[in-house]
């Protein structure tokens, strides 16, 4: 650990160009500005392609903001360095110390220069050569170009150097923001938070929509759905979790329709009462986890009859998808071992024992007749509570 260390952020997505580039780092500065406010005080810059994390203050956490680094969608890459003059004694001295540890472990190396600053009088070939022999001998270690242990970055860019150990790759995706906003249907399996980090990593800013059945469903159901939001805070940027009153509406289709439509007209209203919030919000489209032929109601007939009650685009970022895969991404984010604690979701309070496969349209909106939808959506939305997380 060095008192000087900063962070180094490479920005993807490069084919952007023109307005959408320029739009493109706003919005990512901004928001690594908005995920480093809890790590500490913070300068954050933008200087050709790359963001720069500089600690303000002696009690910055650059454990957290590394960390936190790795999970802004729109960068590709994160790396830690320290800055020192642009000297070749300097440079040299800072990499010593602040190597140390590395070389300790290292049998072989070799730097690698850039050179953003064509003014400087050595090219990189020559800074690499000064700075390898210097290093080599400091240290006792071998070069090898090949397949070194270690790989010791030296950068020249406008007002310092900047020595730096490996990057580690970043989260990826587009900046939080660009790709518009969504409502996502979080409920606590492992599909749904899976959906709503892949459709955060294209840029979409998510406002999330839960249902809950009390008293069919628990307290610790409803939490465990507010602690997958919390997990993917750190991913999505700060969420707000609009909670559904929805056992009013179960107990109704369960009272007037038949059993074996259940639920289909359940997920109906799911998708109406989410598109009403989206449109509220001022949203562009609905997420789901939904994946093709998991369970009954992800037929291709049941999806069409579920998404014909909505009005706005229903975005299955799962479709096509293996549940391995789905798995590896839930692990990877986090929210694996919240999914599978062994909770209720009201999906599992009423479900019928033959479910219908193979849908028509017409058949379920007879069903559904019996009901009084719009009086059951409004009572539904005036219920809604809402939970705000914070990153
Ligand atoms: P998941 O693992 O996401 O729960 P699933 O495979 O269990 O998905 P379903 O239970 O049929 O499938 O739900 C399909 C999708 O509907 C979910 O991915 C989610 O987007 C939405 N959904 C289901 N139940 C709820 C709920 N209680 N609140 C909000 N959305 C829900
Ligand atoms: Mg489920």
């Amino acid at each position: 650990m060095n008192n000087n260390e900063i962070l180094l952020l490479k920005l993807g997505e490069v084919v952007l160009k023109g307005l959408n580039r320029r739009s493109f780092e706003d919005k990512l500065v901004s928001n690594v500005r908005r995920r480093m406010k809890p790590c500490g005080s913070f300068q954050i810059y933008i200087r050709q392609s790359t963001i720069y994390v500089e600690p303000q203050t002696e009690d910055c956490d650059m454990e957290a903001a590394f960390k936190a680094a790795r999970q802004v969608f729109g960068i590709v890459t994160v790396a830690r360095a320290v800055p020192c003059a642009k000297e070749m004694d300097a440079i040299v001295e800072t990499a010593k110390t602040y190597l140390a540890d590395e070389f300790a472990k290292a049998r072989t190396f070799k730097v690698e220069s850039r050179r953003a600053d064509k003014q400087f009088p050595m090219n990189s070939i020559q800074i690499s050569q000064y700075v390898g022999g210097e290093l080599g001998q400091f240290f006792n270690v071998k070069a090898d170009m090949h397949h070194p242990d270690l790989t010791v970055y030296v950068e020249i860019r406008e007002k310092y150097a900047y020595i730096h150990t490996p990057s580690v790759p970043g989260a990826g995706g587009l900046p939080i923001g660009m790709g518009g906003r969504a409502v996502s249907l979080l409920s606590g399996g492992i599909d749904s938070p899976v959906a709503s980090y892949m459709m955060a990593k294209r840029g979409v800013q998510l406002e999330m929509i839960h249902f809950a059945s009390p008293p069919y469903t628990s307290e610790q159901a409803r939490e465990k759905v507010l602690q997958l939001a919390r997990e993917l805070v750190p991913w999505c940027g700060r969420l707000t979790v609009h909670v559904v009153p929805f056992a009013e509406i179960q107990e109704e289709i369960r009272r007037s329709c038949p059993e074996d439509h259940f639920t289909l007209i359940m997920r109906r209203f799911m998708m109406r009462l989410a598109d009403a919030l989206a449109h509220e919000l001022g949203c562009g489209a609905l997420v789901t986890g939904e994946c093709l032929g998991q369970v009954a109601s992800q037929t291709m007939a049941a999806l069409a009859v579920s998404e014909d009650a909505a009005t706005l685009p229903v975005l299955r970022p799962l479709i096509g998808m293996d549940k391995e895969e789905i798995v590896r991404i839930a692990r990877h984010i986090g929210t694996f071992d919240t999914s599978i604690l062994p909770y209720e979701d009201c999906c599992t309070v009423f479900t019928p024992r033959h479910p219908k496969t193979r849908p028509s349209l017409e058949e379920i909106q007879e069903a559904e007749a019996a009901l009084d939808i719009d009086g059951l959506i409004e009572t539904a939305m005036q219920g809604i509570e809402r939970v705000v997380l914070h990153p």
